[in-house]
């Protein structure tokens, strides 16, 4: 069963080559990992934006920010992600002036969250 599916893996075509599944370049993914919601989508590139949490000293209590985080799309990925979809990000080395992350994986796609809820409350 193990080999089968590694089979299955190789047969997806990817030239990318900054994909750091299969790319010649192998991108290292190191640091840290975000999760967010694709806001953008875009020639080989996604924006992803989050809430986080930010502490303000002076009053002893957190506010929220938003933050966007712009990624590389790898090809074979290409098709998985669309806009609005909860997507995974790993930081990796700088590849253009505002992407050093790379799309990781997919988490959910949008509205089956939603659904998962109508089909509980239905059964
Ligand atoms: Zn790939």
């Amino acid at each position: 069963m193990e080999k089968t599916t590694k089979q299955n893996k190789e047969q997806i075509e990817c030239k990318d080559r900054l994909c750091p599944f299969h790319g010649k370049d192998k991108l290292k993914l190191r640091g840290r990992t975000f999760q967010g919601k694709v806001i953008k989508k875009l020639d080989g590139r996604v924006t992803i934006g989050f809430e986080r949490m930010l502490k303000v000293k002076k009053y002893e209590r957190y506010e929220k920010r938003n933050t966007k985080v712009h990624a590389r799309l790898p090809d074979c990925l290409r098709n998985d992600i669309n806009l609005g979809d909860l997507i995974e990000v790993s930081e990796t080395r700088a590849i253009s002036k505002t992407i050093h992350f790379v799309v990781s994986k997919l988490i959910r796609e949008k509205g089956k969250w939603k659904q998962l809820v109508q089909d509980q409350q239905e059964a």
